[in-house]
């Protein structure tokens, strides 16, 4: 296809604003799913089939749209001088922990759609993305979905699109992804608005990977735009942030089934297979050339993923240990981000430290082990990565709470992020209160509408690890809508508070605080242990110190236990049960030094937080 006739876009949108209903109605309309085969959310049925290893998920569709808009005679009536296009819709991802995933989906695409619940409005996730989508000088196509609904105020909302990126509000289209009005009217939009793809069909080859999934059969399925010259199958292929090669083994396009073409020219959006096996050697955001006549200069943009949020997991039975190791290779086949090395802990034996991109990528992934390999674990606090200097100048850094230096520290720097926060502005007052509580500065204040704000905080990325979504909602009634990215470390008061169990410290709850919070999760975490942590022969003190200072103590009581004393010496088969069940017992006891910890002590200490 010639690049005239290409049009990439993407949709914008926060969840439930309605995405795949959309995405539905295109595939209709432009007749590449034909009434008989269509189902509900189409391509996201095909994303569960993907999870199961069947088919390969439609990151990218082709779809052909006649329109004469865009061509030399739009002016002309409808009908005439009409040409067919070629619209690929990208698919981005939906969440903070992915921006960077987002940010290169958006690189692939000239235009995108902003697609906002008509009674609901902007979200701040979509507001995030709407902002990455700008600053890559996408062209943007508002438009307010749902107005079927009776709730809908397209009006209101209108309103504020407009206002957000300076159009006027009567440009703001109105649609119904379930009926389907306004959807051909959004499809000659987009032909008519967004720029073709330029590029350079004579220079070296250069595409950018912007999606790349394990798939069971096939190996690794790469997505990419192309941007200069040309990729055909057989060719090989170079990976230009490692020099890998690989041989083209299948190029094609999804629409929206996999169709095998003789190659992808400029502008062109398409998949490709090389049979590598895991996505760490076709990586999102790398450029992908010609090894015969290489680019000279990446495109730009390659980042590393890199790891946010740390936790230990662990399996409950600790006989799982090979099946965890064995579960965790294997997820890593499809994920580029999951990092994880070995660990032990004196309360929970052998595990793993895992490296994530964030709290719902932790979840995902401890779901996934728990679900696809059946395991159960434990999982230690979330915990982010901090920096310590010492006296001496040498640097420290810290991914696990129980590696916090001893020593004289001279400063500590923690990751903080940068927070969009949209409520409605009567509660403001509450959120302020919480991000102040959590060690926020705020950075600016914005009125979308009359009664609806949005507030920008610079946060510490630890304090929003630990339950400040929920937080945040609970004193909203809901209605808050929370974004966040990276933005560098930042220097801070932060101290490791270890609890020490007859004076031999228990790893898993160590924890790095900031100074004004160190007492209070001392005390927390004392009291708790006190509580989960049967009675010992001899008397059991529970510590929380700070180096050698100790800031809060709790005391388990001393008790004789012994089980056969019950048995008065009479009915000797009973004796063996009770000892056999003793024995049982035992092997799930931690030793930390001379006391004797029930596994699931230390597990319900740590869970029920
Ligand atoms: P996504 O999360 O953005 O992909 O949203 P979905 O397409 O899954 O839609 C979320 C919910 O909104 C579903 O229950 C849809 O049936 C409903 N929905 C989507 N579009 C419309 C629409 O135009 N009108 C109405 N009334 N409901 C819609
Ligand atoms: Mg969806």
């Amino acid at each position: 296809t010639p690049p005239e006739l290409i049009r990439n876009f993407c949709i914008i949108a926060h969840i439930d604003h309605g995405k795949s209903t959309l995405a539905d109605r295109m595939l209709q309309l432009t007749g590449i799913v034909d009434e008989r085969a269509m189902r509900a959310q189409y391509l996201d049925r095909m994303d569960i089939e993907r999870e199961r290893g069947i088919t390969i998920k439609s990151q990218a569709v082709r779809m052909p749209w006649e329109s004469v808009a865009g061509t030399a005679d739009a002016a002309g009536p409808r009908g005439k001088e009409s040409q067919t296009f070629c619209l690929n819709m990208i698919d981005t991802p939906g969440h903070v922990d992915f921006t960077y995933e987002v940010s290169r989906s958006l690189a692939a695409c000239e235009g995108a759609v902003l697609l906002v619940d008509a009674a609901q409005g902007i979200e701040a996730q979509t507001l995030a993305n709407l902002y990455l989508a700008m600053e890559n000088d996408l062209e943007i196509i508002p438009v307010l979905n749902k107005i079927d609904l009776p709730a809908a105020q397209p009006e209101k909302y209108a309103g504020e699109i407009a206002g957000l990126i300076g159009c006027d509000p009567e440009d703001v289209l109105k649609v119904s992804g379930k009926t389907g009005e306004g959807v051909e009217a959004l499809l000659d939009r987009i032909v008519e608005v967004i720029p073709p793809p330029v590029g350079d069909p004579d220079a070296p080859a250069r595409a950018m990977i912007f999606d790349s999934v394990y798939d069971t059969y096939r190996g690794v399925v790469t997505y990419v735009r192309v941007i200069d010259g040309n990729l055909n199958p057989r060719e090989r292929i170079v990976m230009m942030s490692t020099k890998a090669t690989h041989e083209l083994l299948e190029i094609g396009v999804i629409s929206p089934e996999p169709v095998v073409s003789d190659g992808l020219g400029v502008g062109e959006v398409g998949y490709l297979i090389t049979g590598v096996k895991d996505v760490r050697q076709s990586r999102v955001g790398d450029t992908i050339t010609n090894l015969r006549k290489p680019a000279e200069r990446a495109l730009g943009g390659y980042r590393d993923p890199r790891p946010m949020v740390f936790s230990g997991l662990y399996p409950i039975d600790g006989s799982d240990y090979p099946v965890l190791r064995d579960a965790l290779d294997k997820l890593k086949l499809n994920d580029a981000a999951l990092v994880y090395e070995p660990e032990t802990s004196v309360a929970l034996g052998f595990g793993f430290r895992v490296g994530f991109l964030g709290m719902l990528h932790l979840e995902i992934v401890r779901e996934r082990l728990e679900r696809e390999f059946d395991l159960d674990l434990i999982s230690t606090l979330p915990n982010v990565e901090y920096e310590v200097t010492m006296e001496d100048g040498t640097l420290v850094e810290v991914t696990n709470p129980s590696e916090f230096p001893t020593g004289k520290i001279r400063s500590v720097t923690e990751p903080v992020v940068r927070a969009t926060i949209l409520v409605p502005s009567e509660f403001i007052g509450a959120v302020m209160e919480l991000c102040q509580s959590r060690r926020g500065a705020l950075r600016g204040m914005d009125y979308l509408s009359e009664d609806r704000v949005e507030m920008r905080y610079t946060l510490p990325l630890a304090e929003i690890v630990f339950d400040f979504f929920d937080q945040l909602k609970s004193k909203t009634r809901g209605y808050a809508s929370l974004d966040y990215e990276p933005d560098g470390d930042q220097d801070a008061d932060l101290v490791k508070v270890d609890i020490l169990l007859q004076g031999d410290q228990v790893d898993a709850f160590s924890s790095i605080v900031h100074k004004d919070a160190a007492y209070a999760y001392g005390v927390r975490m004392a009291s708790k242990l006190r509580e989960l942590i049967p009675r010992q022969q001899f008397e059991v003190p529970v510590q929380a110190a700070i180096g050698s200072r100790v800031i809060a103590r709790e005391t388990i009581r001393a008790i004789r236990k012994d089980v056969l004393a019950k048995c008065y010496g009479g009915d000797i088969s009973r004796k063996r049960k009770l000892l056999e069940k003793q024995k049982e017992g035992k092997k799930r006891m931690k030793m930390v030094g001379r006391v004797e910890v029930p596994q699931e002590a230390f597990i319900a200490a740590l869970s029920n937080e």
